[in-house]
């Protein structure tokens, strides 16, 4: 019996006429169509007041521009699938022309690619033009600015959508790289012995971007690194680190594990954090001269579980910093310094997940120096390095985008997965410790770098994924 949830059999895409619509959507769906799974249409909605070519001649320019040379062959496969509906989302007659131009489809999946402001106002009228019978919700993040707003949020999508329906995207899920952390934990019995308090010393997560907000200012003022990476993609991938084992791939399995494990993380305090922003970010266009918005946070969350009761994770991240990668590190305990006294460096063994720009996971060691002495060095194992065109490589949001339209929630946010990491970040939200300026190119405030000393202190991800970290 195959029980396989039904295929959706449109895509509705608000949100059409912007930014990350060029940036990213419109490269997905040409992939998608390269691959032959966009067989459905495609509807637009916006209210630039396009006509059907315009819009078609927006997604030609998006490809070409940023699908990064994936089947472009499949474009006329792609064009031929377009529609656009022209009109504002708070009008009801928009929301009519939608349901006439989705024809005989019955299954559509809506993708709110849209200000989150616009959430609840576009699903009651898609409710109220009878648009939510067997659909689908697909929601970009930020899922609400802190917890009640989440929570006010997910009220106002189950008005319209029952959970099941709901895909909430963080497109880190997305990623391979991320989705790799679950797979190499789990599909090698080597790693479980040592992934505790007894042998895991402290987890470093570093997300550091080289530059800044790149004339996204506006929206940056409204969020925040916080709000933009720290409590959705940083702690989804805490999860992935620290989680059980869930007892299947079912997206419930995963999610009750995620949602058990942020459940054991405290709320984060004042001591345990430090925000800062990066200087020349107020002269950005579209950031208020006195603006108070942290591009830059350190914090130090405490795992109340048993497996990792006492265990620092670190997780940072920052824009204008001295790199652009996200990087991954769990340092393990090391060797007593009895046989090899000198073998007990400031990072010995480890295990690091390179997450972006490059994919490599690499366990770190001590070996043996050629020569007559007993002196040695520390040397990678490195594991993985898939290439970036490597077949059946995806991007994340063809990932997602596809996933969702076939019904799969595994890579999706769930509702109390969402509300749990609201609740770690909020009181950082709600009473932030002083905002430290710091230099553009650095590594954070000056204050961060003593931060993690009682665990040896940080270690720098270094630019290239096959380089050692700095300790
Ligand atoms: P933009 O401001 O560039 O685009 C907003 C879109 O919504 C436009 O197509 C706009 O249409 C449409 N729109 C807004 N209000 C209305 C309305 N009342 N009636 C009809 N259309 C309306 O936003 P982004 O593309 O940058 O972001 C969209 C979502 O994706 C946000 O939730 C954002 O947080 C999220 N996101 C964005 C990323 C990015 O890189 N841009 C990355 C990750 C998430 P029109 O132009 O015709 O006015």
């Amino acid at each position: 019996m195959n029980d396989a949830p039904p295929r959706s059999d449109a895509l509705v895409f608000f949100g059409a006429t912007g930014d990350l619509a060029y940036k990213k959507i419109f490269p997905a769906l040409q992939s998608m169509a390269g691959r032959g799974r966009l067989d459905m249409p495609v509807v637009g909605v916006a209210r630039s007041g396009w006509t059907r070519d315009q819009f078609v001649e927006r997604a030609r320019a998006s490809v070409e521009e940023h699908g990064g040379g994936a089947h472009p062959e499949a474009f006329p496969i792609l064009a031929d699938r377009l529609r656009y509906v022209d009109g504002d989302y708070n009008e009801a007659d928009t929301f009519t022309r939608l349901k006439a131009a989705l024809g005989d489809a019955e299954r559509p999946a809506h993708y709110l690619a849209i200000p989150p402001s616009m959430f609840p106002r576009v699903v009651s009228q898609l409710r109220l033009a009878g648009c939510t019978r067997q659909a689908r919700v697909i929601v970009e993040k930020p899922f609400g600015r802190d917890l009640a707003s989440a929570r006010e949020l997910n009220r106002a999508l189950h008005d319209a959508f029952p959970e099941e329906s709901i895909f909430r995207i963080d497109h880190f899920l997305g990623k391979e790289a991320v989705q790799n952390i679950l797979y190499f934990r789990f599909a090698n019995a080597f790693l479980e012995p040592i992934w505790n308090r007894h042998y895991v010393e402290n987890v470093q997560i570093t997300m550091a971007e080289r530059f800044g907000v790149q004339g996204r200012g506006r929206f940056y003022e409204e969020v925040g690194v916080i709000r933009d990476v720290v409590q959705n993609h940083l702690l989804q991938v805490v999860t992935y680190l620290a989680m059980e084992p869930p007892w299947s791939t079912a997206p419930n399995a995963m999610h009750d594990e995620q949602a058990k494990l942020l459940r054991t993380v405290r709320p984060i305090r004042a001591e345990d954090v430090i925000l800062g922003q990066f200087r020349g970010y107020r002269d950005e266009p579209g950031v208020s001269p006195g603006s108070r918005v942290a591009t830059y946070a350190a914090v130090r969350l405490h795992v109340d579980s048993w497996r990792w009761s006492g265990v620092p994770f670190f997780v940072r991240a920052g824009k204008s910093l001295a790199a652009t990668t996200t990087e991954v590190l769990v340092e393990l305990r090391g060797a007593p310094p009895v046989v090899f006294p000198e073998a007990a460096p400031r990072l010995g063994n480890y295990v690091r997940f390179r997450l972006s720009p490059h994919v490599a996971i690499a366990i770190g060691a001590r070996a043996k120096r050629a020569g007559e002495g007993m002196e040695g060095m520390p040397v990678e194992l490195s594991v993985v390095e898939p290439q970036k065109d490597a077949p059946g490589r995806m991007g994340a949001y063809e990932r997602l985008l596809g996933d969702a339209m076939a019904g799969d929630k595994t890579l999706f946010a769930r509702e109390d997965v969402v509300e749990s990491a609201w609740a770690i970040v909020d009181p950082a939200l709600q009473q932030p410790p002083e905002l430290l300026e710091y230099e553009p190119g650095s590594w954070g405030p000056t204050a961060a770098d003593g931060f993690a000393d009682d665990v040896g202190g940080w270690n720098t991800p270094a630019e290239r994924p096959d380089a050692m970290p700095t300790p």
